[in-house]
């Protein structure tokens, strides 16, 4: 007879089928996902030679496709443009990270789990996923110039 146990995952318990008494994370899809890709993970940084077989094989797999990024863009084009979008949020996203490095990690501390975007760049960190960064800016009150970085 089998005991409950709890996936890390996603925290439910389940019961280990009975063909893999050793089962340690729950059937679910998108937890078996995570396994692998921890696994996979795990084993690239502590096995050498998997490590090699995998670069070998991403490394043949772009020597036989030597165009494929290049047809990938053009047959692309708004996602090209949506890469570059997207780089330039990360670059963003940095620097804001950077400011409040320097200026707000007292507050943060304290309220870690709420976030407030204020001023003039709202609309576009908005959009630049940074509600999942729970970041909190104050950029300059009542001075005109909006880069003044921290100094
Ligand atoms: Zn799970």
């Amino acid at each position: 007879m089998s005991q409950s146990r709890r996936c890390p995952y996603c925290n439910s318990s389940f019961l280990p089928s009975a063909y893999r008494p050793q089962q340690s994370v729950c059937g679910r899809a998108e937890c078996q996902r995570q396994r692998r890709s921890d696994y996979h993970r795990k084993k690239l940084a502590t096995d050498p030679e998997y490590f090699q077989v995998v670069r070998d094989s991403q490394k043949q797999w772009w020597d036989e496709h030597p165009d494929y990024q290049k047809q990938h863009r053009q047959r692309n084009p708004k996602l090209v443009e949506s890469n570059r979008l997207r780089q330039r949020q990360r670059d963003q996203k940095r620097r804001v990270e950077l400011l409040v490095r320097n200026n707000l990690a007292l507050d943060l501390k304290h309220s870690a789990s709420e976030v407030w975007l204020m001023g003039p760049k709202v609309r576009d960190l908005d959009r630049n996923n940074l509600a999942s960064a729970q970041v909190l800016i104050l950029p300059s009150l009542g001075h005109s110039s909006e880069d003044r970085g921290p100094s």
